[in-house]
């Protein structure tokens, strides 16, 4: 099932939403599709609806507490732009900056996109114990920028341009409410 992106009133990301709450929500007027699927239809009944891949909700939420971004794998890779922590090429596993052997947890600041073979040559040592420095310090993406990261990236290629900035955390400048704004 395809996940909809749903945006604040304000347009700044808010959460996903199956398919069908996303439809739910726009046939009862509390949200409008913002940009729907290029090709994909749908028909519910006597309804013909655009599949919608962003709603926005026509009212403002308010979110008193941000809490943290869910820490997962994928999100680190794509945080990372797929790139080697230790050697800038492509990589494709995550390792623990201080190795679980040794305390480190799943944490966004203590896990970093790495090559297969710098996480195997690593091994369970901390960088510095491995003579292995970090090329850049990992960091704790905001919820909406993580929302972002959280999309396929198909997905997140066909977004809109200033909602598609999901690689501007990662360059760590701007960032997506003020794109919106
Ligand atoms: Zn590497």
């Amino acid at each position: 099932m395809r996940d909809t992106l749903v945006l604040n009133a304000s347009f700044e990301p808010l959460s996903t939403v199956t398919l069908n709450r996303a439809v739910v929500l726009v046939l009862t007027d509390k949200a409008v599709v913002e940009q729907e699927h290029p090709r994909l239809r749908m028909r519910a009944a006597a309804v013909e609806l655009p599949v919608p891949r962003v709603i926005r909700l026509c009212r403002y939420v308010r979110v008193p507490f941000r809490r943290q971004a869910p820490w997962s794998r994928r999100g680190v890779l794509v945080r990372d732009q797929h790139r080697c922590a230790y050697c800038g090429r492509r990589a494709t596993t995550v390792d623990h900056v201080v190795p679980r052997a040794q305390g480190g947890g799943d944490t966004w600041l203590n896990t970093v996109a790495s090559c297969a073979e710098d996480n195997h040559r690593k091994a369970d040592r901390t960088p510095e114990q491995a003579g292995m420095p970090l090329l850049h310090q990992p960091f704790v993406p905001s919820p909406a920028e993580a929302m972002l990261l959280g999309l396929r990236n198909a997905e997140r290629v066909l977004l809109p341009e200033w909602l598609a900035a999901g690689g501007a955390p990662v360059a760590g400048a701007g960032g997506v409410a003020t794109a919106a704004a």
